[in-house]
């Protein structure tokens, strides 16, 4: 049971941690947190491949802005041409026909670049989405076309990673970047769930997420980038690479975007950065939901197991460890091109630890205070059968002596025969007693269930108290005939009605009467002890079935008491399904009657047979 419950507090504390990890403040940490990683964690140094030619600020200034483009882009291939780069991805798109003389130019030098590559953007229309692509006449001038959708996050706009194909109405693109690696490597696209090969190389890009997202790592220091305006000077820069050619001009380019770095570079360097994250080779993963969930849940067992093997300060110090494990295993994972979320398994860390923590701390609490409270009911428990034991055992001692000290008669010799004789079996009967209240108190003892006449148990009681009230000048008389049969355990009901006829007598002064009466109605059974006694007040009657407590008035009238009998009557009679009731007066007396459900003479009788 308590296993369960701990367990149940784990599994709660790593549901808890897990759903944190979803939400979108859980998503901006992630991200700040992959943003810090990215830049410690730097990929390995590499020559570029790639080279950006920029359409910038210079360039726009000096051949007439951005209503010449075609004139701009025009000039720019011509010269490219004359650096013979590997392939040129222009990521400009043509879509409208513009003048005829500066459209048919640019065809011209669209056409004499080797290994062109043009853009393509999804573009959301009036109806549905569609592919924005230049002109049927340039496109016919290239070797491919990629789409240059750039991905930014929702969040807080920074990109992360491009998606490395796209497509709508099933019309599929790959990304501007993946189709000039394709062309650098020169080989074909071939396909896998989990990768794509070209060549000798393989990418990881699982198409398990949509648009097979790919992780950008940024070149710290940029990509090479020549401005249109200065290429002739910067020829022996391009031989060979893969230009990206765009619009990098602050005034005129869509797309700028913010990278991890926190720089904002334009749409075309991203591209760049995609390329070199392609054809370095080195790949961030991202772990399936499953991994991470894992990782979570192995944070949370560690948590648990600490708790439940360690305690004090090796618990805490240990769910440091695990804490500090849950914060470092992301950077640890990212140097391993592992990408894992950081705030989720972290919160599940801090999380269970705390569960598991207060679980225990309150558990070993109770625990104490239940052994306490056991230890001290059962030093209690001594003293009273210690102090009921007493009488017996004083009245054998005294008999015994008496015996050996003094030639006796023989009708006294028996007489303190018997007397030795019933008083050790009230000492055995006691001790019984003591082990079944003992038992019945820890819930390990069943009840013997037999039927018995509430009479004779009652006649028994009377004879014993008998001389105890003579002693004491006091009357005791049953007024009634007692009907009825009652189920249960004779000798603790014994011990129960003897206990108030014994209080009845104690707390009485000479010459008074105690009165037991009877009353059998409808399977009821009322048995009742009243005397002419000191009496408790309201207050005081509150606390009488208290183990331990005893009234002024009762320590006042000298007579020695544990306090303990009327709270194990109460025990004794609740364990047989019936009740105790008390009336009494200060000075006039009291009335403590149990209440039992019975059965008339026969019924018993019959059942038994
Ligand atoms: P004990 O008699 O050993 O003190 P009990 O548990 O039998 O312990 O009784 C608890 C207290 O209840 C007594 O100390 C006494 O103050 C009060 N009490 C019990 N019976 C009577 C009674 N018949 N008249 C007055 N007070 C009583």
């Amino acid at each position: 049971m308590r296993h369960l419950a701990y367990t149940a507090v784990i599994a709660a504390c790593f549901l808890a941690g897990t759903l944190a990890g979803w939400t979108s403040l859980a998503l901006r940490v992630d991200h700040y947190a992959y943003d810090l990683l990215t830049r410690f964690t730097p990929p390995r140094a590499a020559a570029p491949e790639s080279v950006v030619v920029a359409i910038d600020e210079e360039t726009l200034r000096a051949r007439g802005g951005m209503r010449r483009i075609r004139p701009i882009l025009t000039e720019a291939l011509e010269q490219l041409g004359a650096a013979h780069p590997k392939s040129v991805a222009l990521d400009v798109i043509l879509s409208d026909a513009g003048d005829p003389v500066e459209d048919a130019r640019l065809e011209a030098a669209l056409r004499a670049t080797r290994n062109l590559i043009l853009p393509c953007e999804l573009v959301a229309g009036a109806a549905a989405t569609n592919w924005e692509e230049p002109l049927p006449r340039f496109i016919s001038a290239a070797v491919a076309v990629g789409h240059v959708h750039p991905e930014q996050d929702r969040l807080d706009g920074v990109s992360r990673e491009i998606s490395l194909e796209a497509s709508v109405h099933g019309q599929r693109r790959w990304a501007l970047a993946l189709e000039a690696f394709r062309i650098a490597r020169g080989g074909e696209i071939i396909e896998s769930p989990d990768d794509l090969t070209i060549g000798s190389a393989v990418i990881l890009a699982p198409r398990a997420s949509a648009g097979r997202p790919l992780l950008l790592r940024y070149v710290p220091g940029g990509i090479p980038t020549v401005s249109a305006l200065r290429l002739r000077d910067n020829i022996s820069l391009l031989r060979d690479k893969t230009v990206f050619l765009g619009i990098t001009a602050l005034s005129a380019a869509r797309d700028r975007l913010v990278n991890p770095y926190g720089q904002n570079i334009p749409g075309v360097e991203v591209h760049a950065h995609a390329y070199e994250t392609l054809a370095r080779g080195e790949f961030l993963k991202r772990p399936s939901d499953l991994t991470a969930l894992a990782e979570a849940a192995l944070f949370a067992i560690a948590a648990g197991l600490v708790f439940a093997f360690l305690a004090g300060w090796p618990a805490y110090a240990a769910a440091v460890l695990v804490v500090v494990a849950a914060h470092a295993a992301p950077v640890v994972l990212f140097r391993q091109d592992l990408v894992f979320p950081y705030f989720g398994p972290a919160a599940v860390a801090w999380l269970s630890c705390a569960g598991a923590a207060s679980y225990q701390h309150f558990f070993v609490r109770r625990l104490l205070r239940r052994t306490e409270s056991e230890k001290s009911r059962y030093q209690q428990a001594i003293h009273w059968a210690a102090h009921e034991m007493r009488t017996p055992l004083t009245t054998i001692q005294g008999s015994s002596e008496i015996m050996t000290r003094y030639a006796l008669s023989d009708e006294k010799r028996k007489q303190l025969t018997e007397n030795i004789n019933s008083e050790s079996k009230r000492l055995a009967r006691l001790i019984q007693t003591f082990l079944d209240v003992e038992r019945l108190a820890e819930g390990q003892m069943e009840l013997k269930r037999e039927p018995f006449a509430a009479g004779e148990m009652v006649k028994t009681c009377l004879a014993r108290v008998t001389p105890l009230a003579e002693n004491k000048k006091i009357g005791v008389s049953l007024d009634t005939a007692v009907e009825g049969m009652l189920t249960g355990d004779r000798e603790l009901m014994e011990y129960a009605f003897y206990n108030l006829l014994t209080n009845a007598v104690k707390y009485s002064p000479a010459g008074t009467h105690v009165r037991i009466a009877a009353h059998y109605h409808r399977g009821e059974l009322r048995l009742s002890v009243r005397d002419q006694g000191i009496g408790m007040d309201a207050k005081e009657l509150k606390h009488i079935f208290q183990k331990f407590y005893r009234t002024k008035r009762a320590e006042a009238s000298g007579e020695v008491g544990t306090g303990i009998g009327l709270s194990i009557v109460e025990q004794i009679v609740t364990h047989h399904g019936g009740r105790m009731e008390v009336t009494s007066e200060p000075g006039k007396g009291s009335c403590f009657t149990m209440v039992f459900a019975a059965t008339p003479h026969e019924e018993a009788a019959d059942r038994r047979g």
